[in-house]
């Protein structure tokens, strides 16, 4: 059975970047990711705020992005756009890059920093005693932790199993996203 200190469960954004944190403090950190690799279905996030590149700058990896976005006044308040240009601050801007490429470029600092990414399987349960977790993956394997951390999304099943509420104010409006993509047959009007 293969053992570290903490198990991440869920290789998204959370997770590359607390592995990566961890790995910088000397902890031995292992993530288990069910996606074989980094991509996405759908564009998701489209790109970073002033703060998180200031983090990522903390962190000596803040280049890696800017080199692969665009920097762009886009902080906002209310629908109104909010100029930070003469804000103190070396990152005074937002970067539009598009999710896929955050995790890409994460997983590539996570990688050098040598934590092991078990991908293509999943968390399916696990059960906690008094030195640690064992953790059940889909593949039939065990692992074992001092911790487990649960960085698999909104729907977390480590959150659930955990009987962590997932507490929100009350929902008084609805939204539908749908992302679109333009066809255009040189005999045919354009549909979208
Ligand atoms: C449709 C959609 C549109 C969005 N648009 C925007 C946007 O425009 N701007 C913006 O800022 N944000 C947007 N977001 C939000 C953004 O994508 C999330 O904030 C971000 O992905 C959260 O990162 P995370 O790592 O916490 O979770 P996730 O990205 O959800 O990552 C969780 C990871 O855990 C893995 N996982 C889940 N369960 C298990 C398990 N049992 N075992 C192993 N692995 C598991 C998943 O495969 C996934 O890789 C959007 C999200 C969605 C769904």
């Amino acid at each position: 059975m293969k053992e570290h200190a903490v198990m991440i469960a869920g290789g998204g954004p959370t997770g590359m970047m607390l592995a990566g944190e961890l790995a910088l403090a000397g902890v031995d950190v292992a993530v288990v990711e069910r996606r074989p690799n980094q991509e996405l279905a759908g564009s998701r996030a489209g790109g970073l705020s002033s703060r998180t590149l200031e983090v990522l700058d903390q962190r000596g990896i803040v280049d890696r992005f800017l080199a692969e976005g665009q920097i762009a006044q886009v902080a906002g308040f209310a629908a109104m756009r909010l100029d930070i240009s003469d804000f103190p601050t070396r990152h005074n801007y937002g970067l539009g890059l598009r999710q896929k490429h955050i995790e890409r470029i994460l997983a590539g600092w996570v990688s050098e920093l040598a934590v092991p990414i078990y991908r293509s399987r999943e968390l399916t349960c696990f059960g906690q005693d008094d030195t640690g977790v064992t953790i059940e993956l889909s593949d039939g394997a065990s692992m074992r932790a001092n911790y487990l951390v649960g960085c698999d999304g909104g729907r977390s099943l480590v959150r659930k199993a955990a009987g962590i509420e997932f507490s929100r104010m009350g929902c008084d409006n609805s939204s539908i996203l749908a992302e679109a993509e333009t066809c255009v047959n040189k005999c045919q009007p354009s549909v979208v």
